[in-house]
């Protein structure tokens, strides 16, 4: 089955007893033994829910894996995986990545002595250079976050395999619509549904998906013994958003190459970060490993001052952290989603008081470039 057919038939036709197209919403925290020793193949909603399980057979389906786990946030997700670790290990990260992801591991993780190194891996020499005797394994985001540098995933696993380390991959922004890691040979993907999968603004989730059947059993033991579970009627809004997730990610795509070819030519932004302009650094790597260059791109513009202003007058791009919704959204990464990594650390990465990050939506595209704009413009 093709992906789109696979997305729509997402948790479709499991009631067999009703018939039910969508997915019952099993609000039951536990389930009636028919007898001692006897299971429904549900005992009490933390290990398995029937909801949940039909949200994580679909996401194992679209990404090509053996298991996959619905978890309450991107966040629970990540740290969920992350238990994988004990202290003495040592994790090689990309250096631009979510502020949260980065928070977690250098304000948490840290004090259990687990540490991580953060390098540009969308160069493989950098990735090979950070790795030590003690390193388990890679965590990446391609396109990275916010300045979309893209991980060349088939050389990151090469490398990954010659060392023994796990590679895990957040496909956050690419989505399996786009991008499937695991194809690769990637170990583990993962996901924070609130974004793309979910794509309407009103639940916060998180998915993992292991490559083989043995990882996962870990993380399902994980998941069960630390219990950050995602609840049935999330589980229900994540399967319905998926259903029409190739339709909104074409049309996002669409828009934001209309946008970043437009904000190219303003004489007010310095630089496009968008992997499907032709100067983009990464373009032919982007190209080959994903079947499209998504709806996420950042701009830095000349002068600092303009950001509060254009922050305060748009108008149909709504001025809010998140990203991956039907609803444009601009975000200022330095302020907002970044804030927790260091500044001397932002400024050496290009995460600047002058740069602002844009989930594009599925809106007319004129009327987000007439919104930009009108708020990118100054009276002098
Ligand atoms: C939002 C986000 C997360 C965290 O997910 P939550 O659902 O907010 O906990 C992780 N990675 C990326 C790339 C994100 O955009």
């Amino acid at each position: 089955m093709n992906i789109e057919t696979l997305l729509v038939r997402a948790g479709v036709e499991r009631d067999s007893t009703t018939g039910a197209i969508s997915t019952p919403i099993y609000q039951s925290a536990t389930f009636q033994h028919p007898e001692l020793g006897v299971s429904t193949g549900y005992d009490y909603s933390r290990t398995a829910n029937p909801t949940r399980t039909a949200l994580e057979e679909a996401i194992a389906a679209l990404e090509q894996g053996a298991r996959g786990f619905a978890f309450s946030s991107g966040m629970a997700a990540i740290t969920t995986v992350l238990f994988l670790f004990k202290p003495g290990d040592h994790l090689v990260v990309s250096e631009d990545l979510y502020g949260g992801t980065y928070r977690l591991l250098a304000q948490v993780f840290s004090e259990f002595g687990i540490q991580a190194s953060f390098v540009d891996t969308s160069c493989t020499k950098e990735i090979e250079a950070a790795i030590r005797p003690d390193t388990r394994a890679l965590f990446i985001e391609t396109p990275t976050n916010p300045l979309m540098k893209i991980t060349d995933l088939e050389k990151a696993v090469v490398l990954a395999r010659t060392y023994g380390l796990l590679t895990i991959i957040d496909n956050t922004f690419m989505t399996p619509y786009l991008q499937r890691p695991l194809t690769y040979g990637a170990d583990i993907v993962l996901h924070s549904a609130t974004k793309y999968l979910g794509g309407h603004n009103d639940t916060v989730a998180g998915l993992v998906v292991t490559r083989d059947a043995e990882l996962g059993e870990r993380i399902g033991l994980l998941q069960n013994a630390c219990g950050a579970i995602l609840g049935p009627q999330d589980a229900w809004l994540i399967l319905r958003g998926l259903k029409t997730l190739a339709i909104r990610i074409e049309k996002q795509q669409q828009n934001a190459l209309a946008i970043a070819e437009w904000l190219q030519r303003h004489p007010a932004v310095e630089t496009v970060y968008y992997p499907g302009l032709s100067g983009h650094p990464n373009r032919e790597v982007a190209e080959r490993q994903a079947s499209g260059f998504g709806g996420m791109l950042s701009f830095s513009v000349h002068d600092p001052d303009i950001v509060p202003h254009v922050l305060k007058n748009v108008k149909v791009i709504t001025f809010a952290e998140s990203l991956g919704g039907v609803e444009s959204l601009i975000t200022f990464p330095a302020r907002q989603t970044h804030a927790d990594i260091p500044e001397e650390v932002r400024e050496h990465l290009g995460i600047t008081d002058r740069l602002l990050r844009l989930s594009v939506g599925i809106e007319n595209a004129n009327d987000l470039i007439l919104d930009l704009e009108e708020a990118l413009y100054v009276k002098k």
